[in-house]
């Protein structure tokens, strides 16, 4: 017995996690919740895969999904698949049901318990760069600053209580921050096919030389140590192998919208635009 019933952007592990409180049951495992990319079998081996190998991801669902006919629902609303689908990353490495998932916003909080009688846990706000919210700006909370607990440790149906007194606890955050939330939550709502990944390649980088180039020019090490500024982790570099939350990061640092890197990839004025500003950068044409 299991209740399911995600709430409008609710991340998968926080609606079952829900359901898990309210029957009285222990905490979700990962595999409750682990929707495992499939990885590629070769080329040829289905039609579409012949030349260029197959352009989307293919998923292995918890038996529960399947069974009830969700997947593609709780995929497409419920975890962070449209993301990894928008910056045309396919492969067997994508992560988008992470296992570390508890994060809240002291204002989503408040609002949420208002609307719907329950906090819970926004997709938005998992992945690991992500650190304010997009809506309110206010930085995510890790503990809960009414009852000390780790949110991690916290019950979901006991947040609504606390979260009564988060309205005194509110603390702006830097625009930086805040403009990568929102680039987060915009692709979030990508609904479209996945852009072949040396496109996504071209789009970004191309930004970020176009952009930095000068800086880069100085400094071999401008982005990665700027990444290692502002979000804390190591990018390798060069390298084909970025993680998802590198890829994001990169992607952030050269398009800053959702709405500019969607356009380099599915509007060719604005990519031909691109091509030619590079190209008057470094070779004066
Ligand atoms: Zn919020
Ligand atoms: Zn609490």
């Amino acid at each position: 017995m299991k209740i399911f019933t995600p709430l409008p952007g609710e991340y998968v592990a926080s609606a079952l996690q829900r359901g898990n409180e309210m029957l009285g049951l222990k905490d979700l495992t990962r595999k409750d919740f682990y929707i495992k990319p499939v990885p590629r079998k070769g080329y040829g081996y289905a039609l579409g895969d012949k030349y260029e190998g197959r352009n989307h991801a293919i998923f292995q669902f918890p038996h529960f999904f399947t069974e009830r006919h969700m997947s593609g629902e709780v995929l497409q609303n419920h975890t962070l698949y449209p993301l990894t689908t928008a910056l045309g990353r396919t492969r067997a490495d994508i992560v988008v049901t992470p296992v570390v998932w508890r994060k809240i916003c002291p204002g989503c909080a408040l609002e949420n318990f208002e609307s719907y009688g329950t906090v819970y846990v926004h997709s938005r706000h998992v992945p690991a760069s992500v650190r304010v919210c997009s809506v309110h700006g206010l930085k995510l909370m890790d503990t809960c600053t009414t009852c000390s607990t780790p949110i991690n440790k916290h019950q979901l149906s006991k947040l609504g209580v606390c979260s009564r007194k988060y309205q005194f606890m509110f603390e702006e955050s830097d625009s930086f921050s805040l403009t990568y939330s929102k680039f987060i939550a915009d692709l979030l709502k990508y609904d479209g096919p996945p852009p072949r990944a040396h496109q996504a390649d071209w789009a970004i980088f191309s930004s970020i030389r176009l952009k930095y180039g000068n800086e880069i020019k100085q400094d071999d090490e401008f982005i990665p140590n700027f990444i290692k500024s502002e979000f804390g982790v190591d990018v390798k570099h060069p390298a084909r192998t970025y993680s998802d939350n590198n890829y994001t990061i990169l992607a952030f640092l050269g398009c800053e919208t959702a709405e500019r890197y969607l356009n380099l990839i599915f509007n060719t004025t604005e990519s031909s635009r691109l091509g030619k500003d590079l190209k008057s950068l470094y070779y004066g044409l």
